[in-house]
Parts: C-alpha cells; sequence; structure tokens
C-alpha cells in the first residue's frame, strides 16, 4: 500500500488530522491498534477549551458539539469551606469552555469519515517504523495473522503516550518527565451534577473536582495517595470523602457508577517533535496533568499547526514547514506543561499535610481571587482563549 501521509493511531489527534488532510486532498490512511468499539467508548477528556470550539466549528465538525455541549461560562473554586463563582465569560470578554465528552468527539470524526469513505484501519499490531530518507519511509504491521507494509512520505505519530513513534524519535536522547508524589481516583457516575459549573475544591485533605458528561451524568475526581489502587477505594469511601472535602451543606445523591479511573500525575515532553519526514501530535508528544484540562486541546492545536505545516510545504514550497511544526510544537508543550503544572501546584495539598505548605496554598488562592488582574490572566488561560491556527 502507498500512502503521502501514514498515521500511527486513531484517537482524537489521528482522526482530526486524518479529516484535515482529506479536506485538503492529501493522502493518508491511519493505523490503530484496537477495534472502533474500544475506541469510541474510550472516556477521558470531558472539557474543550474556547479556541479548540471556534476550530472545531471553522472546519466543520461541530454540529452536535454545538446542540450537545455544556457551555461553561464559570467555574466554582472552593477553599476556606467557600464556594466563590468566577465569572469565565466576565472575565475573558466573552470566552469559555464547553464541556464535550472526547468519546463524543471520537465518535463524531469516525462517523463524518466513514460516511465519507475513509476510515482507520483498525486492530493492527507490531507496528514499527522504518525510514530510508526524508522523503521515503513505511509502516510495517501485521494485521489478520499477515505481514503489511504501507510505503508512505511522511510518518506522524498520534499513537499516545505508550506508543512506537515517542520511542522511535526519542531513541538516545534524554526525555523530561516529572511523577506527582499524588494520584486522582475518579468515578463516572449517574449522579445529577451539583451545579452546572465545575467545581475545583482545596482542601487540606486533598483536591476535588466536580465535573460533569450531561446534566444526568458526573465525573467526580479526588486527589488520593500515589501508589492507590482502585480497590483501596470502595463507592462508599469515595463519596463520604468528596463530601467531607465539598463541604457539608453539598447535597450529593450518588447514583450508579459506570466507570472507575486511577489517574497517575505526570507530565513529560518528547526530546524532540520532529525529525526529517517523522513527527508526533497530541499525547505521542506530550501529556499534562489532567487538572487544567489542557491534554486533548493541546492535541487539537498541534493538529491545527501541522496541517498548516503540511499545506506550507507541499502546495506553497516551504522546504522549512515540518522543522517549524517541531519547534512550535515543542514551545506549545511547554505551556501547556506552565499552565498545567501551576493549576496543580494551586489547588492540591502537600501529601504529609504539612501545615506551614497548606496556609502557602491559601494565601495564594486568597490573592488570586482577590486581584482581578490576576485573576483575568489566570481566566485567560484556562479558557484557552488564543484562537488556533
Ligand atoms: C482521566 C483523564 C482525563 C482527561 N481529561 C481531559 C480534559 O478534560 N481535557 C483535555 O483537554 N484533556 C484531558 N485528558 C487528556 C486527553 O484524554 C488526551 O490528551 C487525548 O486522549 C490525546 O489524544 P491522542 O489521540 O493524542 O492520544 P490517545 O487518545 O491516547 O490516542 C492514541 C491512539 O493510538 C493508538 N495506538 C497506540 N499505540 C499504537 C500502535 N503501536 N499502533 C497503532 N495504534 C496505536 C491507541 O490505541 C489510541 O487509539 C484527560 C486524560 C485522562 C487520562
Amino acid at each position: 500500500m502507498q500512502t503521502t501521509v501514514g498515521i500511527i493511531g486513531g484517537g482524537p489527534t489521528g482522526l482530526l488530522l486524518s479529516y484535515l488532510l482529506d479536506g485538503l486532498g492529501i493522502d493518508n490512511e491511519v493505523l490503530e491498534r484496537r477495534s472502533r468499539a474500544h475506541v469510541e467508548a474510550r472516556v477521558r477528556a470531558g472539557q474543550l477549551d474556547h479556541a479548540s470550539v471556534m476550530y472545531l466549528r471553522r472546519i466543520g465538525v461541530a454540529a452536535r458539539l454545538d446542540a450537545e455541549g455544556l457551555p461553561q461560562k464559570g467555574m466554582n473554586l472552593r477553599f476556606r469551606d467557600r464556594t466563590r463563582r468566577i465569572d469565565l465569560e466576565a472575565l475573558t470578554g466573552g470566552a469559555y469552555c464547553t464541556i464535550y465528552g472526547q468519546s463524543a468527539l471520537t465518535k463524531d470524526l469516525i462517523s463524518i469519515q466513514t460516511e465519507a469513505g475513509h476510515s482507520p484501519t483498525y486492530e493492527v499490531s507490531d507496528v514499527c517504523l522504518e525510514v530510508s530518507s526524508d522523503t521515503s519511509a513505511a509502516i510495517v504491521y501485521r494485521k489478520d495473522g499477515g505481514e503489511h507494509r504501507l510505503n508512505c512520505r511522511f510518518i506522524v505519530g498520534c499513537d499516545g503516550a505508550h506508543g512506537v513513534t515517542r520511542a522511535f524519535l526519542n531513541s538516545g536522547t534524554p526525555q523530561s518527565a516529572r511523577h506527582l508524589p499524588f494520584s486522582w481516583i475518579g468515578l463516572l457516575s449517574d449522579t445529577p451534577p451539583i451545579s452546572r459549573e465545575l467545581t475545583y475544591v482545596y482542601h487540606p485533605e486533598g483536591f476535588a473536582l466536580w465535573s460533569m458528561r450531561s446534566p444526568a451524568v458526573s465525573r467526580t475526581y479526588l486527589q488520593c495517595a500515589r501508589d492507590d489502587r482502585l480497590e483501596d477505594w470502595s463507592d462508599d469511601r469515595f463519596w463520604t470523602e468528596f463530601s467531607r472535602r465539598m463541604g457539608p451543606e453539598t447535597d450529593i445523591r450518588p447514583g450508579p457508577t459506570t466507570e472507575r479511573v486511577m489517574v497517575r500525575m505526570q507530565g513529560y515532553v518528547a526530546a524532540c517533535m520532529q525529525r526529517g519526514n517523522v513527527m508526533v501530535a497530541g499525547d505521542a508528544g506530550h501529556i499534562v496533568p489532567p487538572s487544567a484540562a489542557k491534554g486533548l486541546n493541546m492535541a487539537i492545536a498541534d493538529v491545527a499547526d501541522l496541517v498548516g505545516a503540511f499545506k506550507a510545504l507541499l502546495f506553497e514550497d516551504q522546504g522549512d514547514a515540518l522543522e517549524a511544526y517541531g519547534r512550535s510544537a515543542m514551545r506549545r508543550a511547554w505551556l501547556g506543561q506552565y499552565l498545567s503544572w501551576r493549576m496543580t501546584d494551586l489547588l492540591h495539598s502537600p501529601p504529609d499535610g504539612n501545615p506551614f505548605e497548606n496556609e502557602i496554598k491559601l494565601t495564594q488562592l486568597d490573592a488570586l481571587v482577590s486581584c482581578p488582574g490576576r485573576l483575568r490572566e489566570f481566566c485567560d488561560s484556562y479558557v484557552g482563549k488564543e484562537a488556533l491556527a
């Protein structure tokens, strides 16, 4: 098989890239190791930045997002046993986030592509990259018991944090990673949200987040010990602790749990985002702690940038367009790390319950909400106001 762009990974990054390349008439193939049903069912992210929503509208994939997405024009910040509403829309001059599940976006992209007659090849295995020159490469993989070869001019790794492309690009180069001394336990449950807007809680015993997927489904997270296991947290223990951190006045009526997840909090940036005709986008290049909900948004920004680079290279003869992508993707990765770590640091209590550090956190939060300039700057980066390419 022969194509121009071989894409490894059919998560949101690979699917979006394929859709946009199709729109430009650049032929491409997506190879995905899981089944379509598995990819569509993966829950993960839920919040889209302002810039991501505007971009998805502009490229014509936002019909269901506009109909079903839940606008987040404000957010609640709870600390010192008091909840303060932060008016994101007013403080940013009209920008806000939208709750729309990653699985919904993934399904939208798959169905648009399937209708157009271009679907990923699912359930491939033993994927490996062969690069012979800057204009010639191949992806070798197994499917249905046989070995296959996809010859391509470019390879884009959209294969997430545990894929093969990141390892291929990083070989021999040190990578940057940081692991935090705590994790998140998360429940997806048929519990009505306590508010139409997200509530972030700083509590001396640990962070809590009440998020949602619909008016009837909540996504709730608690900071827990780094090495806790899912089986350490019964639903009863979760909701008792959640209610303690949210405050006694919160009326919580837990419904049945449909998914439980343990998230190890970490950040990672690949040693390089592009070398010759191989590049990465999305989680293959960077992962951030989920506190600021930036992962999927950074992935969308990577794709917007990369598609511009392909256009410049293939239609406008800009020979250094992919190198320029590598540099801007690296800058974006570190900016995303900075925003995510800032929010993580602000809202998580020290695992040893150190009273001195606790007072410092509370003072930071007081300073944030009492200074309009600081709050405006925080809201601008939280909603992801800056337009994508
Ligand atoms: C609990 C949680 C909550 C999150 N919340 C948010 C949020 O609210 N907002 C936000 O912006 N982000 C959030 N994120 C991050 C977000 O989910 C990721 O950034 C996003 O999934 C990245 O998409 P991706 O396509 O780059 O990677 P992935 O979604 O990981 O997709 C990679 C794909 O590549 C496939 N693959 C892997 N290896 C191979 C291989 N060798 N061959 C072929 N295919 C392969 C995988 O099966 C997968 O389908 C969250 C993440 C988690 C874990």
